[in-house]
């Protein structure tokens, strides 16, 4: 009888260790990884390779800044060694999520170390762009914090980590180089760009062009009639051409604003999301040169 019940106590208590979750180095499987939208689950998976199993929340095409987050993502959030988060008030909706999934693991806010944007808005508290993967500069850092978040994790394959971030930093280098090439040529006034929503201001600051855009950082805000009158205004006096259209944004107002300005559509931007697999911007780099040659070949022509 005795003999029973402790190994009924052994059964709860291993069963209670399960339910933890996995630790590192009990299981020898993938790491669970969970990234809070494409363009951060895209660099975990170039750093973490096949040691790596990474779950992304809102996928590509998806908008992160007003994503409902569904029963699934607090299964993932679960069992989760490491959770990577842009950070700088990007993800809103998180909070209450990792609260409610009981996430367990590490937390890496992949933007912890650049020099963030202040935005102009100043009666909001976060008073920063949280774009900041719109720079390849700061997309360094964010391999850097990835990197050290698995390296710590999983010390075992730290060399392995290590050796992908040397690969994917010369890639990095190169793509700056080819980016700054296409816009050294461009003049002062062929600089100016019109987008639906401000996230391309770590962009504009690396490459010297200017972005406006009617709805603020955030897809959030509604564009109001007079920011919308004023932004035509702005495009007629300083003749902008070149209005991109944003793969995670509603085209209608954008396409409006070109009627009544004639300006023409230069093309569609990926700014806070990859296209998927088929389209041209399916991982960070190809959407960064994605973007480049898109805006120099409008801006140019
Ligand atoms: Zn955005």
């Amino acid at each position: 009888m005795r003999d029973r019940r402790k190994l009924l106590i052994a059964a709860t208590a291993l069963f209670a260790l399960a339910l933890t979750g996995p630790t590192p180095g009990w299981s020898a499987g993938p790491i669970p990884v969970v990234a809070t939208f494409s363009i951060l689950g895209d660099m975990v998976e170039r750093i973490g390779g096949e040691k790596v199993a990474v779950t992304m929340l809102v996928g590509p095409n998806g908008d992160a800044h007003v994503y409902q987050p569904i029963p699934e993502d607090a299964r993932a959030l679960s069992q989760a060694e490491i959770l990577v988060v842009n950070g700088l008030s990007f993800e809103g909706w998180l909070d209450r999520l990792v609260e409610a999934s009981h996430f367990a693991g590490v937390r890496v806010v992949a933007s912890d170390g650049i020099e963030p944007i202040a935005f102009a808005n100043h009666d909001h508290h976060d008073a920063f762009d949280p774009h900041a993967w719109q720079s390849l500069a700061n997309a360094l850092v964010y391999v850097d914090n990835i990197t050290e978040a698995l390296a710590t994790s999983d010390p075992g394959n730290a060399d392995f980590y290590y050796r992908n971030r040397a690969a994917y930093v010369a890639e990095i280098e190169v793509l700056e180089a080819e980016i700054r090439k296409l816009f050294a040529e461009l003049p002062a006034d062929r600089r100016t760009v019109v987008t639906s929503h401000d996230a391309f201001g770590y962009f504009s600051e690396a490459y010297g062009l200017h972005f406006v855009a009617p709805h603020g950082v955030s897809t959030e805000s509604e564009a109001s009639a007079t920011d919308v009158a004023a932004l035509i205004r702005q495009i007629r006096q300083e003749g902008i051409e070149a209005v991109f259209l944003e793969s995670i944004t509603d085209s209608r107002l954008l396409e409006q604003i070109t009627r009544e300005t004639g300006a023409s559509i230069g093309g569609t931007l990926y700014s806070d999301a990859l296209s998927g697999p088929d389209g041209p911007a399916s991982t960070y780099l190809d959407m960064m040169r994605y973007n480049a040659t898109t805006l120099a070949r409008a801006l140019s022509a």
